[in-house]
C-alpha cells in the first residue's frame, strides 16, 4: 500500500466489538455486538474508509492526481473523500445530484471547504452516471483523473471490507450490515463463513435491484447473504417518530450513537425481527456500524 495510506490509517482508532448490555437481549437469549467502525476517523468514518482504501492506492499507483465521485447532497462517501482528497493532496470533484440548492447542507459546506470542486447535475443525468462502474469508465475523463461510481462501489472497496471480518476474533451466526449501494455487504459476504448468515437492511425503497447489484460485485457466487426490504420506513432519508424514538431509547441504553439513514434503521430492524422469533435462542448478532454521523448535522437529509 502506498506510504502516505499507511501513514494515514496509523492515525485511526481501532474499531472494537461492543456487546449490548440489555435485559430485553438476554430474556430471549440474543447477544447483539456492535463492530464500531464509526470510530476508525472522525471524518473518513464508517465504512466510506474500508470501501475507499484500495481504490485510493490505486489511483495513487496510476499516479491520478483528480478523484472524482458522484453523490447527493447529504452523501458520507463524498464528504469522506473531499477529506481523504485534502489530506492526500489530491484534487477532488464531486457530481452532485440535483440543482444546486439557494442553501448548501452542511455536508456540502464541509466538502467545499476542503476544496472539492462541486458540479451540480439533474436527476437525469445522475441517474445516467450509474452506469459507468470502472475507474476509467466515465466520458470525458481527463488524464490524471480517476472515476469512483456511486459510494465507491468497487470490485477493491470489496477487499477493504473484507478487513474488517478478519479484525472478529469471536465466532457468531448472524452479521448484519445496512445497504445502499451494497457493496459492504457484497465485502462481508466473499469473506464471512458459509455458516454465517449474512443480513443486509436496505435503506430505500424499492431496492429489490439490490441482490444483482451485490452479485455483480462478488467475485463468485455466495449463499450465505440476503437482503431484507421492510425497514425503510417509506423511503432513502425517510424518519419517523417511532424510529426516532427507538434511536433515542438505544443510544441511551447503550451509549452508542446512530443516524436514522443507515445504521439507526438497521438497529430497529434487527430489533423487530428478534421480537419476531427470526433469530433462535442462543444465537449471536454482530452488526455493522458503518458510520455516517456526520449526517447528524444537517437538519434534514432528503
Ligand atoms: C454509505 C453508507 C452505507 C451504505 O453502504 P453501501 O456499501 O453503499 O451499501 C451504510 N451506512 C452508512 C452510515 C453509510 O454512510
Amino acid at each position: 500500500m502506498h506510504s502516505e495510506l499507511i501513514k494515514l490509517e496509523k492515525t485511526f482508532q481501532p474499531s472494537i466489538l461492543k456487546k449490548i448490555n440489555d435485559p430485553w437481549l438476554e430474556q430471549r437469549q440474543i447477544e447483539l455486538y456492535i463492530k464500531r467502525d464509526d470510530l476508525l476517523h472522525p471524518v473518513i468514518s464508517g465504512n466510506k474508509w474500508r470501501k475507499l482504501k484500495y481504490s485510493l492506492d490505486h489511483a495513487l499507483s496510476l499516479g491520478s492526481d483528480t478523484l472524482i465521485s458522484m453523490g447527493g447532497a447529504y452523501s458520507n462517501h463524498l464528504h469522506a473523500l473531499a477529506y481523504v482528497g485534502k489530506v492526500l493532496g489530491l484534487k477532488t470533484i464531486g457530481l452532485i445530484r440535483g440543482e444546486q440548492p439557494l442553501v448548501l447542507s452542511t455536508t456540502l459546506n464541509d466538502i467545499k471547504r476542503w476544496n472539492m470542486e462541486l458540479r451540480f447535475v439533474s436527476r437525469t443525468d445522475y441517474r445516467l452516471l450509474r452506469q459507468y462502474k470502472n475507474y476509467d469508465t466515465l466520458p470525458g475523463l481527463k488524464s490524471g483523473e480517476y472515476w469512483l461510481p456511486e459510494g465507491g462501489a468497487t470490485n477493491l472497496a470489496l477487499q477493504g471490507v473484507a478487513e474488517l471480518i478478519t479484525e472478529i476474533g469471536i465466532p457468531y451466526d448472524s452479521f448484519c450490515v445496512p445497504c445502499g449501494t451494497g457493496a459492504t455487504l457484497a465485502g462481508v459476504a466473499e469473506v464471512a463463513s458459509e455458516s454465517v448468515s449474512v443480513l443486509g437492511f436496505a435503506a430505500l425503497k424499492n431496492a429489490s435491484f439490490l441482490t444483482a447489484d451485490v452479485d455483480a460485485l462478488l467475485s463468485q457466487s455466495r449463499n450465505n447473504w440476503q437482503i431484507n426490504l421492510d425497514y425503510h420506513f417509506g423511503g432513502f432519508g425517510k424518519i419517523n417518530a417511532e424510529l426516532s424514538a427507538f434511536i433515542e431509547e438505544f443510544e441511551l441504553k447503550s451509549a452508542i450513537p446512530l443516524e436514522p439513514i443507515y445504521t439507526g434503521k438497521m438497529i430497529y430492524g434487527i430489533y423487530d425481527l428478534i421480537k419476531k422469533n427470526y433469530f433462535k435462542p442462543g444465537q449471536r448478532i454482530i452488526a455493522l456500524h458503518t458510520g455516517g454521523l456526520q449526517g447528524k448535522k444537517n437538519k434534514t437529509w432528503t
